[in-house]
């Protein structure tokens, strides 16, 4: 039966259904028949656990919690592993309480584990799958999921929202470092070993074991293949593209058992894959015959055609068995439950999507199970970061870094004089990325990997003359010089870029410099893709690929260092997944492109011994222009940016710009003037003179959709001191074009950051997001009082404020 429009089933393959346990099956119609309404709507329903008590996930009967990248027992991301077993051990006897009648039915705890249990201070954080890609082996992407698996259960939660099998196509997006690759055979072949790495092989005693977890195969489907590598964007492509490219790795994942789907955020043509009926039902039940649950994205539900985040009769008809509705899932129980009452939606359709999760359920072996504190491998946090863990993800370092130029300085001899400098010689949140202990990766200290080791470590351990120098100073002149350096952490949507180029003037003045001194020296290049690097490239006497590379930066001292003789002790094996670019904007840029021209093609990477053939690469391709300014970035040196306007508003609501130097309301309630900071005139001081007259200062533009910042949960960053404390009360308030408005009180706020210079964060989630339009905002920043302040202020943005847990937590 063909539930879908404007697409052909016929054109997917047909899979075997996976065999029907009738135990099972009967156990399933068993607990249908003494489930209530309310029971089972609350099973399609998954909340975050930053909005949700153990006491309303049992009040509600929800069937999953999950910790969002940003979501942590008491809001600390650094929360020891103890205090993660102890909340989903609470929040799994709050489910399966039978008081009243209750069926019980114990929840579900989904994190994203991605690149190792990422979220757990002390885990092994193995190679983003850029760098996995790379090291073109089967064998270790099982053996990864397996010690994945085994740490998630240390810490007695049953799910991982992985593997991710995007095959990204324009590296621009901020998530290419989640894709194996750009090739979909590569994909291809990595989605059954991770799934029965982390799941245990199908149809053995190991399925789903207390050893291993769920895995969830996501985003289906299209997620990498979004113009100009948009997070969230259409993916326009043909039918054909859809199964052969983005889909790739689907079929391999479903037949090794993957017990989840997660829906993809993008569009396909124009339409939301999250109510997409077609490829949930017709293609993915019917075709591929997955037989598990497909759980939405972030309140994905409520980007689809006539839904929103508290009502989604549409998407959940379409064939979305379970929402993530983070902290939607109140709202949305309530509409869900009205819409079969009412129904638009069937009772049929309930029992369908609730028949399916409990399958997974009993699979998983979840009602027979102890509480998670009980549990075979719960509480054993040796395992996190524990030594075969780790020996595995140093293996994966290893295979993963891509040699793309030696003419000859490597290996290096243990007992050289190593100078390592770069901004990333002794860093390890910056080898680990994003979805690192918070969710873009940013605010994380060395300290914070307790079992990991940074660059400068592992080189420790390897050689006996290391200097550290992050801008390469150096007293005893070195034989050679390591430079690390690289993109900064960040993960989807604030680490989209738009053009390819890697920009770091610092890093390669230093290289330069070295150079000039006569010292060869190493680049080691750190990023979630790849991006121009020619002059870099250039300046180096040999280039490494790390990508990111985790905690065991031992993997990385292995290939640099060599033996006395001049020998490897080990040699680069890794080959690119992902095409390098010869150009900053040579985006898309894919291999099997009819006009393939990149600068190093996938599957390139050399061996120790190869003969490098001097080369310059073009440095001459004309920078691209710096882009259009982020219209999150609202402030920075003290004056507005992009199409923003600094305004003062006074107390009869007139508006006024900001255009001098000095500038004052007509009441002179209000001054504001260029300050210095650590330039000229870097910041903007602003005196409120109080005696009762209101007066604001305003950042406007043109309507701007500030939805995407509202639903991660991002906040208002201020940098800024207070120069002079409020005496009254103070609001910042954000209005949309239709004349909506909301406001917080921050007098609190602004009390206790004081004089100091430092970032003041406002979460978004402080306002009332009923009344405004967050997709229309017209003056995202007002900041408005009747009493004195005094504020001197640098830069203005709105963005995830990952600092916030570490602050906590060093208290
Ligand atoms: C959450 C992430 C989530 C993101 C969605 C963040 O606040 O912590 O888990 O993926 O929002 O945009
Ligand atoms: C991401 C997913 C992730 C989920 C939960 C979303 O924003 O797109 O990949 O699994 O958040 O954190």
């Amino acid at each position: 039966m063909v539930h879908g429009a404007g697409i052909n089933p016929a054109l997917w393959p047909t899979l075997a259904a996976s065999p029907r346990d009738p135990g099972i099956e009967a156990r399933i119609s068993d607990l249908l028949s003494r489930m209530s309404l309310a029971e089972k709507v609350g099973q399609v329903i998954q909340a975050d656990l930053g909005s949700v008590t153990p006491r309303e996930a049992r009040d509600y009967h929800l069937g999953s919690i999950l910790n969002g990248g940003n979501s942590a027992p008491d809001g600390n991301n650094r929360a020891t592993p103890r205090a993660y077993l102890d909340t989903v051990d609470a929040f799994f006897m709050a489910s399966v309480d039978r008081e009243g009648g209750r069926a019980g039915v114990p929840i579900l705890w989904g994190t994203d584990a991605v690149h190792g249990h990422n979220n757990i201070v002390g885990a092994t954080i193995f190679p983003h799958n850029i760098g996995l890609g790379a090291a073109r082996d089967p064998d270790l992407i099982r053996r990864i999921g397996a010690a994945t698996a085994m740490e998630v259960r240390a810490t007695g939660m049953d799910w991982t929202f992985a593997p991710t099998l995007a095959v990204v196509r324009d590296d621009r997006w901020g998530r290419t470092y989640e894709s194996y690759s750009e090739d979909p055979s590569i994909v291809a072949a990595y989605a059954a070993p991770m799934i029965e790495g982390l799941q245990g092989a199908a149809g053995s005693d190991d399925f789903l074991s207390p050893a291993h977890t769920i895995a969830t195969a996501k985003h289906w489907v299209g997620d990498g293949g979004t113009v100009d590598g948009a997070d969230q964007g259409d993916c326009p492509c043909s039918e054909e593209e859809m199964r052969d490219i983005h889909a790739a790795g689907y079929p391999p994942a479903i037949a090794a058992g993957v017990q989840v789907v997660m829906a993809s955020f993008n569009t396909w043509n124009g339409r939301k894959m999250h109510g997409h009926e077609g490829m949930l039902r017709d293609v993915l039940f019917d075709r591929l015959g997955f037989d598990g649950f497909v759980v939405g994205d972030w309140n994905g539900h409520g980007q689809v055609e006539g839904c929103t985040n508290s009502s989604a009769a549409a998407a959940f008809n379409a064939g979305l068995d379970m929402f993530m509705a983070p902290d939607s899932w109140k709202g949305l129980y309530e509409t869900t439950l009205r819409d079969v009452e009412e129904g638009r939606i069937s009772h049929e359709r309930l029992d369908e999507a609730v028949s399916r999760i409990l399958r997974v359920k009993l699979r998983a072996g979840l009602f027979e199970a102890p509480r998670p504190k009980e549990r075979r491998l719960a509480g054993e946090f040796s395992l996190l970061g524990g030594s075969d863990h780790r020996a595995i993800a140093r293996e994966a370092v290893r295979k993963s870094a891509v040699l793309l130029k030696n003419d000859g300085v490597l290996p290096i001899r243990p007992s050289s004089r190593i100078l390592l400098c770069g901004d990333g010689a002794d860093d390890i949140g910056k080898q680990c990325g994003g979805w690192t202990i918070s969710w873009q990766g940013t605010g994380n200290r060395n300290a914070d990997f307790p079992n990991g080791q940074s660059i400068a470590g592992a080189l420790r351990d390897a050689a006996g003359n290391i200097s550290v120098s992050e801008d390469g100073h150096y007293e005893d002149r070195p034989d050679v010089a390591i430079v690390v350096f690289g993109e900064d952490p960040y993960a989807e949507f604030q680490g989209d870029r738009e053009t390819v180029d890697f920009t770091s003037e610092k890093a390669l003045d230093l290289m330069r410099r070295l150079r000039a001194d006569g010292i060869p020296v190493v680049a080691l290049f750190l990023s979630g893709r790849p991006l121009w690097v020619n002059p870099e490239l250039n300046a180096a006497n040999a280039f490494v690929a790390a990508f990111l590379p985790g905690t065991e930066a031992g993997g990385l001292a292995d290939l640099l260092i060599g033996d006395e003789m001049g020998n490897p002790r080990h040699d680069f094996t890794g080959r690119l997944s992902f095409s390098w670019p010869r150009h900053p904007r040579q985006t898309p840029l894919n291999v099997d492109d009819a006009d393939y021209d990149p600068l190093f093609a996938v599957g390139y990477g050399l061996r120790l011994a190869d003969d490098w053939q001097p080369v310059t690469y073009d440095e001459s391709v004309a920078l691209p222009e710096r882009g259009s300014v982020s219209r999150a970035d609202l402030m920075s040196a003290g004056s507005a940016r992009g199409d923003w306007e600094l305004a003062m508003l006074d107390g009869l609501g007139r508006k006024m710009p900001i255009a001098e130097a000095r500038a004052q309301t007509p009441d002179a309630a209000l001054r504001i003037e260029a300050a210095d900071w650590q330039a000229q005139e870097d910041t903007r001081l602003a005196t409120w003179q109080g005696g009762g007259a209101s007066a604001a200062l305003v950042i406007g533009g043109p309507p701007s959709d500030f939805a995407r910042e509202v639903n991660a949960q991002m906040s208002i960053i201020v940098q800024m001191r207070v120069a002079q404390p409020p005496q009254g009360r103070v609001v910042l308030s954000i209005r949309d074009a239709e004349g909506g408005e909301t406001g917080a009180d921050i007098t609190d706020r602004l009390l206790s950051h004081g004089d100091r210079w430092g970032r003041c964060a406002i979460p978004l989630a402080m306002f009332d997001w009923e009344a405004v339009t967050a997709s229309r905002l017209v003056e995202p920043f007002r900041i408005q009082t009747d009493d004195v302040l005094s504020l001197q202020i640098a830069s203005i943005s709105i963005a995830a404020w990952e600092e916030q847990a570490s602050e906590r937590a060093s208290q």
